[in-house]
């Protein structure tokens, strides 16, 4: 059986390497030679531990972090962590800060007002989050510095973390749409998480990186699962884990190591995400939805200029074989994500049915 052959632009779950395909699905019918399905090994054993361990070590070696930073792979979404950050960091009496980028970020902010004070500290909404909005104050009482790496969304990136890191305040941020896909210093950040189903691996894990001194300094008392202590000092395991999804995502995290780490990848996300806007920039017909400066180099979101010709336009991509890219229902339009494991030669494709088309309407 061949893995199925479509240009993925899909949003999320996204796109995953070839190698991983294969090797998972060689995996379901016999995982390492043991006689049994990874779907039915148990998680204590001697088959799966090192399956744990090898994917919280290559996500810190990828990643570099220090002695601090614990890697965890949790359950619940990133939708999850809205709610499990403030309930470990945010007493009631006591103030966060959160930058308001997106629908994910006004999702985060939404949780987080259920168990303390929440101060948005710049926001992009009156322009239905076209740009990234770079300055701003934070009162220095805050507990922690919230942001949205990557607005899957809407298109747009943080660039520079440059107004963060001045701030001087824990950072957390949910990178789920550009975690590992372009180099940054991981440990200036005191608690990061993604949904691992876009640059990580399969949907149904979590993963969330701490710095463990941030912990363990809210009043509340915390449910069992909701506590970060117990998930670290439990190796993640504090319950049945997604054995498959962990699975996966080690195979992915394996990959993304053979193919020479961050580094790398972000060379080719960049070849990648200037083929493509590059292309959209030459064609009038296509409009980009965002401020240049702040283009995300995962998720690119595009209009046309005659909005009669998108039906023919979404027509011809389907045609094409290309799967994933109409917009989401706050921008319109089309969206086209470039995951770390789409391949160059599916971008390529994409462009060229975007010339061809703008070609032929003159
Ligand atoms: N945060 C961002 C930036 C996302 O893109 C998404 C999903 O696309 C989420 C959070 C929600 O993730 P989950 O579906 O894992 O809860």
């Amino acid at each position: 059986v061949q893995k199925a052959t479509k240009h993925n632009f899909g949003a999320g779950p996204g796109i995953l390497p070839k190698e991983v395909f294969e090797e998972a699905s060689q995996a379901v019918l016999n995982f390492n030679n043991s006689g049994l399905s990874i779907l039915e090994i148990g998680h204590r054993t001697k088959l799966f531990q090192p399956v744990m361990d090898e994917a919280v070590a290559l996500a810190k070696e990828l990643m570099n972090l220090d002695a601090d930073h614990e890697v965890l792979f949790l359950q619940g979404g990133a939708s999850t962590q809205f709610y499990q950050v403030p309930m470990n960091l945010l007493d009631e009496k006591a103030v966060a800060s959160f930058t308001d980028t997106g629908v994910w970020a006004t999702k985060a902010i939404k949780e987080a007002k259920l168990f303390g004070g929440v101060e948005v500290v710049c926001s992009s909404k009156e322009s239905n989050y076209t740009y990234i909005p770079k300055k701003f104050d934070v009162n220095p009482a805050s507990v922690y510095l919230h942001l949205t790496s990557n607005n899957t969304i809407f298109g747009t990136q943080w660039q520079d973390f440059t107004p963060f890191y001045e701030k001087n305040l824990p950072l957390v941020a949910d990178m789920s749409s550009d975690i590992l896909s372009r180099q940054m210093d991981f440990n200036k950040f005191d608690l990061i998480y993604a949904g691992a189903q876009k640059n990580i691996g399969a949907a149904g894990v979590t993963m969330v990186v701490v710095n463990k001194n941030i912990l363990g300094k809210v009043s509340r008392k915390l449910p069992t699962m909701v506590d970060y202590r117990n998930h670290i000092e439990n190796g993640s395991m504090l319950n049945t884990p997604p054995v498959f999804a962990v699975y996966v995502c080690m195979l992915t995290l394996r990959w993304l190591k053979s193919k020479g780490g961050v580094a790398a990848i972000e060379k080719e996300n960049d070849r990648k995400a200037q083929l493509f806007y590059d292309t959209l920039d030459s064609f009038p017909i296509f409009k980009g939805t965002t401020a240049k400066e702040d283009r995300s180099k995962m998720n690119a979101c595009f209009v046309m200029e005659d909005p009669a010709l998108e039906k023919e336009f979404a027509a011809i991509c389907e045609q094409e074989g290309m799967v994933g890219v109409k917009g989401h229902r706050s921008v319109g339009g089309f969206r086209v994500s470039m995951y770390n494991a789409l391949p160059y030669e599916s971008v390529v494709a994409l462009t060229d049915v975007m010339r061809n088309f703008a070609i032929s309407k003159g």
